[in-house]
């Protein structure tokens, strides 16, 4: 008995660090060491920040107050549970009231380790000089490259450094800009490249594989190359989308095939004479009255050859891909076609509607009528209040702020 207590009082004891180690916070449990101390801004309960590093933010902060009364938060914690990072900070600005009442001039720096993720959250009276593009530069120029390399020290007190500059001299934000300005080109140059070279090599690849294709019918006529090479047609159109280089050349090359191999001329294998492909006109009484009307729609074009010498005939098919007619449930041939689609019961937030598709067959003049049935209408939610009242009771001045700042994860 004694050794299963022992056991049950490890067992807890164990579950009490874990959880101890892992606290999750919400905004009504993360210390406002403000509250305690006027001149403490850094609430860092779990110790992710060493001491030396809180006192020197707590300087920076302070000195930032005495030259242009904005008030900074920093908050440093390892986890906020599922809690989106953005919501947080704007919740707990708004409970603290960070900033001047009557100058709205508050930030809050909000680090979650566990989410790899910080925020800024600025006070209106702060996007003027902290827009929320300045907010995300300082983030991922001065604060980032360190935090990649698990320094938070060094990349917190980087980035105070910088908001310190850009408040006591709004000048220095402009050279931000500019400095962004050129690493955002580098940053472009890098994916271009790869696109092209990626872009280059897919294209050899393609014409090696059309090329197979098109080797591997050597033996056969030209209809059933042409078979083989068309069904190369749509593919090549969509990746002549995404890799302009070569491919659009492949395009217009098996384009150019294709009309060649339907074309050229056939010999009859009957009599060996070369055969005549007749004009559209000419081959229309040789087509049955299918056949008619799929061309006539143009759903399948028919190519007729006639040998002059033995009356040899020879129908080729050729189905258009674009085309807005299917094969008819009923008389299988490539006439049938949705006719209208329209509402016969409209839904609501409340009840499911119905709709009715017509299609009809311009061959066996069968008309089919499907009912189906539309879903209701979602109706978003609310969307949700921006920024908070700000009271005051926080410790600060009750600054509100505007659901501004910026987000970045490393
Ligand atoms: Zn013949
Ligand atoms: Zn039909």
């Amino acid at each position: 008995m004694k050794r299963f207590f022992s056991i049950l009082f490890s067992f807890f004891l164990y579950m009490s660090i874990c959880v101890g180690n892992t606290t999750v916070y919400t905004i009504d449990n993360i210390p406002n060491v403000h509250l305690s101390n006027a001149q403490d801004f850094v609430s860092n309960p779990d110790g992710i920040l060493s001491p030396a590093t809180v006192n020197e933010l707590n300087r920076i902060i302070l000195s930032i107050q005495e030259q242009t009364s904005s008030e900074i938060a920093v908050v440093v914690v390892q986890s906020i549970g599922d809690e989106e990072i953005k919501p947080f900070a704007t919740n707990l600005f708004a409970k603290w009231g960070i900033g001047k009442k009557d100058k709205d001039n508050g930030l809050l720096i909000l680090f979650v380790l566990e989410k790899r993720e910080i925020t800024f959250e600025t006070g209106y009276g702060m996007e003027g000089v902290l827009p929320d593009a300045i907010c995300k530069r300082i983030q991922t120029l001065y604060m980032l490259p360190y935090f990649k390399k698990a320094d938070y020290n060094k990349g917190m007190i980087e980035g105070l450094t910088k908001i310190q500059d850009i408040l006591s001299h709004p000048e220095t934000a402009k050279e931000l800009m500019t400095q962004v300005t050129t690493t955002g080109k580098n940053d472009w140059s890098k994916p271009i490249l790869y696109y092209v070279i990626v872009s280059i090599l897919f294209s050899l690849f393609y014409i090696l594989l059309i090329r197979n294709s098109s080797n591997a019918t050597k033996n056969r006529n030209n209809y059933e190359k042409y078979r083989a090479l068309v069904s190369y047609k749509s593919s090549t159109l969509v990746f002549a989308f995404i890799f302009p280089f070569l491919i659009a050349f492949v395009h217009i090359w098996l384009i150019s095939k294709l009309r060649r191999l339907r074309n050229s001329k056939i010999t009859c294998d009957h009599c060996g004479q070369k055969m005549r492909k007749l004009d559209e006109n000419e081959d229309n009484k040789y087509l049955t009255p299918q056949e008619n009307t799929e061309e006539k729609l143009n759903s399948i074009d028919y190519d007729v050859w006639l040998c002059d010498n033995c009356n040899n005939i020879k129908v080729f098919p050729y189905e258009n891909m674009y085309t807005k007619y299917s094969k008819c449930p009923y008389c299988h041939a490539k006439t049938y076609s949705l006719v209208s689609d329209s509402t016969l019961v409209a839904p609501t937030p409340f009840s499911t509607g119905t709709g009715e598709k017509r299609y009809h067959c311009a061959h066996c003049l069968k008309d089919v009528r499907k009912q189906y049935i539309i879903p209701m209408i979602v109706v978003p939610p609310p969307s949700g209040r921006r920024g908070g009242d700000g009271f005051g009771g926080g410790g600060f001045g009750g600054g509100r702020s505007g659901g501004g700042g910026a987000t970045s994860g490393w």
